[in-house]
């Protein structure tokens, strides 16, 4: 069978998309390969498909057990053969399964990385005729990732055993280094990078500074995602479980999840989620990896991540089936304070170095008034346009604005006074005329600008800072994080250009009454149809979004189709899923039609 006929019979889609023909002829010609795609992108197909056209199996190596169980189901609920060799399997049932791949009956075997230690696991999987192997989620080979696993460094024994057996690896978020690393620990050539541009153009992505706890901020924020799927991540146990009863208090149908819960317990929230009994879960980010439903509708951070590569994995489980997801994060000056304190705490080196770096730039983009969008593909060194309509930045959403022209003129003269060789802290006090010990030793008491922004608190002046830093008017220099004047700063100085603030910067307190739009728009027959689903999904002990995604669900609640011809032709259906699912939503759909009519 060609691959287009493939793509139809056993996923449904009429049409590739165009990153993933390229990643699957690189596969065809048995060469390596590092895809670095957007979550979403539909990665798994990439590997899937060309395994179809191909006489052996496939070994997937995956980091987390529920990743690998998803995929798997998946496969068989497609009719393919698909397996997994686990720790959570019986001796018994991981022997059976270990026949099977010996006796050629499997296309695709999932396994942990740690199993690759084993000397007789290597040697025996000399007797199979592997197609190629997947490393799926690559960036845990790198320790300048976020999520390094050491046992995934080992993986580069693969190339020394098997030299002639092709990679592929998948990841959505690996920044140049990442990717140099994952090339070199796994003997991959860089010609056999496949990269497409980062951006996720179904998340609307909104940041707002907390106010207080943030609670009336959660509130009016789940409120628009009634009965939807999506995530809320805390900082601390805790808080997970404080906001979980908070929200459960107001009617929401929350769980907190976090790593200190017993492993039975967390299986149970996992599979709730999963089958949608709970669809609110309010978590720590141990709630992660192993997430791949495709319709969480939300994501919502109630304080600022680490690093743009914890938020962009984070969010990106958001809209994994295409529809549009609403993420909105909540920060303070306070959670980039708290973090820092962390990392005071390494030993000193590039890596803490590099820590400070990245905890800066998480903080710039929470706080900017630029394209949120680009500011993440700025990040992973992608160029893209600004998105024009799915960040609040770019929809011009609400917001206050003071001018702050004179305050910043004034932090920017302070600047100058002290001869450009001073940190913001120090400017700060100046302005603010603290009686300090290095400010007296150094005359500064004596200087014009002394005490002239006394009507400023710290925090404010603190949020003059990040604007200008975020408008270029400054930049911070060298290891003793020394502010600079930049032309755009001149330019203020000389009255040529005004500064604006999001004038909730300013306050520390205000009451927060914002209305959202809602972003996704359901046919009002769409509950019947989830419905169905959900209690073929019980019968069938599988997770509803792997009978249909919204997606699917939503085109076929728009068009009623009554012929298998018509329901083949909802994107997502395959002929499997025609002969399993057809006839009872066929007759929905029909009984629809004729209580429209
Ligand atoms: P990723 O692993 O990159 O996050 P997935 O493999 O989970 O992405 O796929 C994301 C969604 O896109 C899934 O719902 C999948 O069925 C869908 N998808 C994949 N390929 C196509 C395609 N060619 N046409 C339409 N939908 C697709």
């Amino acid at each position: 069978m060609n691959k287009q006929k493939i793509l139809k019979q056993y996923f449904g889609f009429d049409f590739f998309r165009p990153v993933q023909e390229k990643a699957i002829e690189h596969i065809l010609e048995k060469k390596d390969l590092l895809t670095i795609l957007p979550t979403g992108s539909g990665k798994s197909l990439i590997f899937q498909l060309p395994t179809l056209m191909m006489e052996g199996t496939t070994v997937v190596i995956s980091p987390l057990i529920a990743l690998m169980q998803d995929q798997v189901v998946n496969l068989q609920v497609n009719g393919i053969s698909a397996k997994m060799i686990s720790s959570q399997n019986s001796n018994e049932e991981n022997n059976h399964t270990f026949d099977e791949l010996l006796n050629g009956e499997l296309k695709f075997l999932y396994i942990a990385p740690e199993r690759f230690t084993s000397p007789y696991f290597l040697n025996q999987l000399h007797n199979v005729n592997i197609n190629f192997f997947v490393i799926d989620e690559a960036h845990c080979v790198s320790e300048w990732g976020h999520e390094f696993r050491e046992d995934y460094q080992k993986l580069g024994l693969l190339k020394t055993n098997f030299p002639n057996t092709p990679i592929s690896c998948f990841t959505a978020t690996a920044t140049r280094s990442v990717e140099q690393d994952i090339l070199r620990t796994l003997s991959i050539d860089s010609s056999n990078v496949v990269r497409s541009k980062i951006q996720r153009t179904n998340l609307i992505i909104r940041s707002q500074k907390r106010i207080g706890n943030g609670r009336d901020q959660i509130v009016t924020f789940l409120k628009t995602h009634s009965d939807e799927c999506g995530i809320v991540y805390c900082f601390t146990r805790k808080e997970t479980e404080q906001v979980s009863e908070y929200l459960n208090s107001k009617g929401f149908n929350t769980l907190a999840y976090h790593a200190g819960l017993p492993a039975n317990s967390r299986d149970d929230i996992f599979k709730k989620f999963k089958d949608e009994s709970v669809k609110i879960i309010v978590a720590t980010i141990a709630f992660g990896m192993g997430i791949d439903k495709g319709n969480i509708r939300f994501v919502l951070h109630t304080s600022m991540p680490k690093t743009l590569e914890n938020y962009s994995q984070e969010i990106g489980r958001a809209g994994r089936d295409g529809m549009n997801a609403d993420v909105l994060l909540l920060y303070s000056k306070a959670d980039e304070m708290g973090k820092k304190r962390f990392i005071d705490d390494l030993p000193e080196g590039t890596y803490k170095t590099n820590n400070y770096k990245k905890l800066e730039q998480m903080y710039r983009f929470s706080i900017s008034s630029k394209c949120r969008h680009k500011l993440i593909a700025d990040y992973f060194d992608d160029e893209i346009e600004e998105c024009a309509d799915i960040c609040d930045n770019c929809l011009g959403e609400e917001r206050e604005y003071q001018d702050i022209t004179i305050e910043a003129q004034k932090f920017l003269s302070a600047v100058l006074r002290c001869d450009q060789r001073f940190g913001q802290a120090y400017i700060i006090d100046v302005l603010r005329g603290s009686r300090g010990k290095r400010i007296l030793d150094f005359g500064h008491d004596n200087l014009s600008v002394y005490g002239i922004g006394k009507d400023f608190a710290k925090e404010q002046w603190g949020s003059v800072v990040d604007t200008l830093l975020d408008i270029d008017a400054i930049f911070i220099d060298g290891e003793f994080r020394v502010i600079k004047i930049t032309n755009i700063g001149n330019e203020i100085l000389k009255k040529q250009r005004l500064v604006q603030i999001d004038a909730s910067s300013l306050e520390v307190l205000k009451s927060y009454n914002k209305e959202y739009k809602k972003e996704i728009v359901t046919n009002e027959l769409f509950e019947q149809f989830r419905t169905l689903r959900t209690s073929l999904a019980q019968e069938e002990k599988v997770p509803p979004y792997l009978i249909f995604s919204d997606k699917t669900l939503n085109q076929m609640s728009n068009e009623l189709p009554i012929t298998d011809e018509d329901f083949l032709n909802i994107s997502g259906i395959g002929q499997m899923k025609l002969e399993k699912y057809g006839e009872v939503f066929i007759d929905l759909c029909s009984k629809l039609r004729s209580e429209k009519n």
